[in-house]
């Protein structure tokens, strides 16, 4: 097993040098897959958690350089769900065995505090016992507040690159790093289980980037960590830049995974979308959350942040099965429980890290 992992795994930490090393070369995957598995089977077994994700809007005033839904894409279908659809998806989806439902969605203006108060309380009542998962992106620290009152639980904002410099290159001025990391700040002193993130191969990407993504990752502390790779979508201003790869994402699972053994760490759409089995490729290099659409079928299509996403039906009833048999397959067990990750265990706590 070669030293650097072992580091890895020991002090859930490297210098810059060594993960520079881990990020930038193939030579250790293998080792480095296999390790994040074993790590991730000592605090989770082989349970895969579900989410049931609702797309609920694709309005969004925010104008990000890669993402399809933004405000400058005219090609872009709109819609936004009403509280009775969106309480819909949610009964379907408890039908079929989901716990936790995410509503994510453009920053669509109509989303009120009164609006998404009124949703989140409502389904709050409507299903006690399942968790509910905002993805809203930037609120004020008051609207988040509120939020977390009506009943939500955790809350997913990607970072997307914890560089400043990369930050302003991917986003349009009105936009920052600072205030993205404030938000996630917020987030976590009021309450929620806070997920962060960012893209793969994102345009523009240095591996010293990828190392401040982890450095700052370290410092949050989050429950829930997304990571997927870029993919260009042909109405951006971002349409012929390559995507990030398979491999390199995979390797940063498996990095990931290591750093923060009790992680909640989704094998993303994106992932899927890239390669046919990208998602269970995820769950074997460390990831254990996979968050199957549970958005009405007529407007699955328009939440296009990037092309060719995948529509596999996974989320149907019959699909739900053959995505326990994949998974099943690839050696893990979805499971129907919340999965709350409240805090770190103090053998967590290693070098001032975690
Ligand atoms: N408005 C919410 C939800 C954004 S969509 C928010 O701001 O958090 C969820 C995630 O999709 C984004 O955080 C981004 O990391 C990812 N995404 C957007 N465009 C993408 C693309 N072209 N390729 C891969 N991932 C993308």
């Amino acid at each position: 097993m070669p030293d650097r992992i072992e580091q890895l795994l020991q002090n859930r930490t490297l210098p810059d040098k060594e993960l520079k090393q881990l990020i930038e070369t193939d030579a250790y995957d293998c080792a480095l897959f296999a390790r994040a598995d074993e790590v991730r089977r000592q605090y989770y077994g082989t349970d895969v958690y579900i989410r049931g994700l609702i797309e609920f809007t694709s309005f969004c005033r925010n104008d990000c350089y890669y993402c399809g839904i933004r405000r400058s894409n005219r090609k872009a279908r709109r819609y936004r769900l009403t509280k009775e659809e969106i309480l819909r998806c949610c009964r379907e989806g408890y039908a079929l065995g989901f716990r936790t439902f995410v509503l994510q969605g453009g920053e669509d203006g109509c989303d009120t505090d009164d609006r998404m108060c009124g949703i989140v309380r409502a389904i709050r009542e409507t299903f006690p016992d399942c968790a509910i998962t905002l993805s809203l992106g930037e609120r004020s620290y008051e609207s988040y507040r509120r939020l977390f009152e009506a009943g939500a639980d955790r809350y997913l904002l990607r970072h997307e690159t914890a560089n400043e410099a990369h930050y302003r290159r991917l986003h349009p001025a009105e936009l920052s790093a600072g205030r993205r990391k404030q938000c996630l700040w917020d987030l976590k002193e009021i309450g929620y289980q806070v997920g962060a993130g960012f893209m793969v191969g994102s345009p523009f990407q240095t591996t010293e980037n990828l190392i401040e993504d982890l450095r700052f990752l370290q410092e949050l502390k989050p429950a829930m960590i997304g990571i997927g790779p870029f993919i260009p979508h042909k109405d951006t201003p971002f349409a012929d830049f390559a995507g990030g790869s398979l491999k390199q994402t995979l390797r940063m699972v498996a990095i990931l995974r290591l750093m923060f053994p009790y992680a909640l760490i989704p094998a993303t759409t994106a992932l899927g979308t890239i390669h046919p089995r990208g998602r269970e490729l995820g769950l074997q290099a460390g990831a254990n959350v996979v968050m199957p659409n549970l958005s009405p079928a007529n407007v699955r299509g328009k939440y296009e942040l990037y092309n060719n996403k995948i529509y596999t039906g996974e989320e149907s009833a019959q699909g739900l099965e053959r995505l326990k048999k994949k998974a099943a397959a690839a050696g893990y067990r979805i499971v129907t429980a919340r999965g709350d990750v409240f805090g770190y265990k103090k053998t967590d706590v290693c070098n001032g890290h975690l």
